[in-house]
């Protein structure tokens, strides 16, 4: 006799349908049947497993049931005894029986088919519930994935956006913890941080597994940047290890990517910028030009660094360098690229091509550069000189547009220092004088192109010819004579001078010892200029070359400028100190015209002082110069110094010179500078006159 209703197996079958879950479906759904058939047990058994078991007391359910007993069949079930069993299969796909059992009456065809009906919709019920978990589950893990492809996207663009690096890795494993609901920390090779995991995956460089103390999964991948491995990406996790392990690689991916790419740019940076002062290096200001169109350009070039740098030390120097570069910076607009060429030259690319907007950065960044700086708690004054290049005269080619606003900035140097001044085509003409004219010099000592004149130092109360000071002479083949004005600036800069200064003085002394055999008291005074002056070894190579040519270093004295003694004190100083102990004689050349002052002439080595001629000229003049030049010679005479005037010209000025009680006197009254073989003469000529 059937017990149930068509009711109940309606509410039966909305009930199972609407669980939630496919544990509430069959929890439900063994009650029901049990209820609906009468029965006293009820399981659903699932690959031999108890689900939703009913009725059965608190202990597992009895073996005899999960092995799903005949339809009809007894079961002793302990604690309950002999029951009616009929298991059901639930369905297609599903390895499982709802099974009921119950104890007086055995289950009649009716029931037994409704309960087949009751298993079959658990199973249909049961099946929809996994397909729609299944389906969650994928959803999820289809969120997951975006999310995942979302953050490392976020991730790629901070790379590329070029974020701080601490920056990108902090949203590496931000974006990880948070992803996978784990603790991710990046060990970066060299920390100190203990973490074997780390280690181990580093070592292997390969994914590493295992185990925490607190039960916690972890999963170290290495992280490869540029090719090695820099180092492990660590996470904590709960659950399925294998899961995670795609997800925490991927990351450690992009961590290595992130790395890879810092230490690229940093590279490039390095390979691209001046360390000194964080400017942007000659091959990159080029690189800049290469990405603009008709562009100005400015070279600058400090006046006084080296000095600077050669007091102050290297480290003060390149303070000063840095800080200079952030002066030209702050005088620039936007758009314009400062570079540091190199040394003390910067360069800016201009935004445009405008000549008035050229000059007036300029001028902004020699008035800012000639403010004091503050290096080292020391007040420093150094200065700048600007050349300009504009396309419109100088063309628009990178390498040539720079060269043009070298070439400018020389001019500038010559003329100033501390001007602006705008390349022009014929400075190219010059420039191209300038270095043939070098390269000749170079082939003229060796091919004999230099001779000596000398010009007679006469005693000016009867005109004898006392001594001689020897002026250099160049017979260039292409140029014919050149004088030395011309180019012994040249040779200074091209490293020629100490050879050439040699050849004078071994040529001069060589003369000069020949000249004494007729006349034993003659002097030769020879010209040096500070270069040589200050060139290691000069001290000794003047003993010895006038050893070798048996004149004695008394016979000789060497003329300086003031500019010399004054440019580098110190070093000079104990040049000459050395020279004078040698026994060698001194003069300061030109005397007058320096900047220095008279005071100064207590404390050198000097014997003798050259009045410029410019003020010998004056002589002629009024009252006040004549007091001048009296002022000078007043002194040499005070300091006990030899005083030679230079340049007379004239017999007025022959006049005044000897009014003023110059003993000494050079010039083309008296004496043109001339070839060695009219010399001899004068030697043995009585004198030319006596002292008025
Ligand atoms: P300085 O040492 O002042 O030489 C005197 C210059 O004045 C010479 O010019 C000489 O020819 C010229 N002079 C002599 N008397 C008169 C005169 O009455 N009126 C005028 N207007 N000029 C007169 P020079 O030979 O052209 O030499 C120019 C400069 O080149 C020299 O000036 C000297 O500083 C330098 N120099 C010449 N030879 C040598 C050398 O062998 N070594 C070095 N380092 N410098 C040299
Ligand atoms: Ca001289
Ligand atoms: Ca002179």
């Amino acid at each position: 006799m059937p017990t149930w209703s068509t009711q109940q197996l309606t509410e039966y079958f909305i009930a199972v349908n609407a669980a939630p879950t496919e544990d509430a479906a069959v929890a439900l759904a063994v009650e029901r049947a049990a209820e609906i058939v009468e029965a006293e047990v009820g399981v659903v058994v699932l690959a031999g497993r108890p689900h939703g078991a009913w009725g059965l007391g608190r202990g597992a359910p009895a073996p005899a049931l999960l092995t799903l007993p005949a339809a009809g069949a007894v079961v002793d079930l302990p604690g309950l005894g002999d029951v009616h069993a009929v298991p059901s299969q639930l369905g297609s796909g599903l390895a499982g029986a709802l099974v009921v059992g119950r104890l007086d009456e055995p289950f009649g065809p009716e029931e037994r088919q409704t309960l087949q009906g009751m298993a079959q919709m658990l199973g249909a019920a049961m099946r929809g519930a996994r397909a729609l978990a299944a389906e969650q589950t994928l959803r999820a893990e289809r969120e997951r994935e975006a999310r995942l492809v979302e953050t490392l996207l976020a991730i790629q663009r901070g790379i590329s956006a070029r974020r701080p690096l601490q920056e990108t890795l902090d949203a590496i494993t931000g974006g990880a913890a948070e992803l996978l609901g784990a603790q991710v920390r990046l060990v970066l090779a060299g920390d100190d941080t203990s973490c074997p995991a780390a280690d181990a995956a580093m070592r292997s460089e390969e994914l590493y597994v295992d185990e925490d103390a607190e039960g916690l999964t972890v999963i170290a991948v290495p992280v490869l940047a540029a090719g090695e491995t820099a180092g492990a990406l660590v996470a904590r996790v709960s659950g399925a290890e294998g899961y995670h392990a795609d997800q925490v690689e991927a990351f450690a991916q992009q961590a290595g990517l992130a790395l890879t790419d810092a230490r690229t740019v940093e590279e490039v940076h390095e390979a691209h910028h001046d360390h000194v002062t964080g400017l942007p290096n000659r091959a990159l200001f080029l690189k800049a030009f290469h990405d603009r169109d008709r562009a100005g350009v400015l070279f600058i070039d400090l006046d006084r660094f080296k000095a600077v740098n050669d007091s102050l030390g290297h480290d003060a120097g390149d303070k000063l360098l840095a800080a200079v570069a952030g002066r030209i910076r702050g005088c620039v607009r936007v758009g314009d690229t400062v570079a540091r060429l190199g040394g003390d030259e910067f360069a800016v690319l201009l935004g445009d091509a405008a000549r008035d907007s050229a000059v007036a950065t300029g001028e902004r960044i020699i008035a800012a550069v000639r403010e004091p700086f503050r290096i080292e708690g020391r007040s420093v004054y150094i200065g700048a000189s600007i050349g300009v290049a504009l396309p419109a005269t100088a063309g628009a080619v990178p390498d040539e547009l720079l060269s043009c606003a070298d070439l400018a900035m020389y001019r500038a140097k010559k003329d100033g220092p501390g001007r602006v001044v705008v390349y022009e085509p014929a400075m190219h003409a010059a420039a191209l004088h300038y270095l043939s004219l070098r390269a000749d010099l170079q082939r003229a000592l060796a091919g004999g192109e230099f001779a000596l004149q000398y010009q007679p130092l006469v005693r000016l109360d009867n005109g004898t010819v006392v001594g001689v000071e020897a002026l250099l002479r160049w017979n260039s083949p292409e140029r014919g004579v050149v004088a030395p004005g011309e180019f012994l600036p040249i040779a200074e800069e091209a490293g020629l001078i100490g050879d050439i200064g040699q050849w004078v003085l071994a040529s001069a002394a060589r003369q000069v010892a020949a000249w004494r055999r007729r006349r034993p008291g003659l002097t030769l005074n020879v010209n040096i200029s500070g270069l040589e002056l200050l060139r290691p070894g000069f001290v000794e190579d003047v003993t010895r070359t006038l050893a070798a040519a048996a004149l004695p270093t008394s016979a000789v004295t060497l003329e300086l400028t003031e500019s010399v003694l004054m440019s580098d004190p110190k070093p000079a100083v104990l040049a000459l100190n050395r020279l004078r102990a040698r026994g060698v004689q001194l003069s300061i050349d030109d005397f007058g015209t320096g900047y220095s002052s008279l005071a100064y002439l207590r404390d050198l080595p000097v014997d003798e002082l050259k009045v410029d001629r410019a003020f010998i000229a004056r002589t002629q003049l009024t009252g006040r110069d004549m007091a001048l030049v009296s002022t000078i010679m007043e002194l040499g005479h005070i300091l006990g110094l030899r005083v030679v005037a230079e340049g007379i010209e004239n017999q007025a000025q022959l006049d005044a010179v000897q009014r003023l009680g110059c003993a000494l006197g050079q010039g083309f009254h008296l004496h043109r500078p001339m070839d060695p073989a009219a010399i001899p003469p004068l030697l043995d000529a009585p004198p030319l006159y006596r002292a008025a």
